[in-house]
């Protein structure tokens, strides 16, 4: 038994499952997809070199991926 309250173990699954990780093969090199025109930036222009953010193109579905698997190429 464990004397925690829910809330807080509430708390603390909903914060692992924030942290994103790739379907496929459960790698968290994830990339954020940005979808539409983003506003080049120098801060923008770094996180897409470093693979944190890669660019969806500018036409938007519903239910789009949202994330990118840098490690096996998955867009989820
Ligand atoms: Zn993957």
């Amino acid at each position: 038994m464990s004397n925690i309250p829910k809330e807080i173990v509430k708390k603390l699954f909903e914060d692992q499952s924030a942290k994103l990780s790739c379907p496929q093969c459960k790698s968290t090199n994830v990339a954020k997809i940005l979808h539409g025109l983003p506003v080049m930036s120098p801060e923008l222009q770094k996180d897409l070199d470093d693979g944190k953010v890669v660019l969806g193109g500018c036409t938007v579905f519903e239910n789009m991926p949202h994330h990118h698997c840098n490690d096996c190429d998955t867009d989820f």
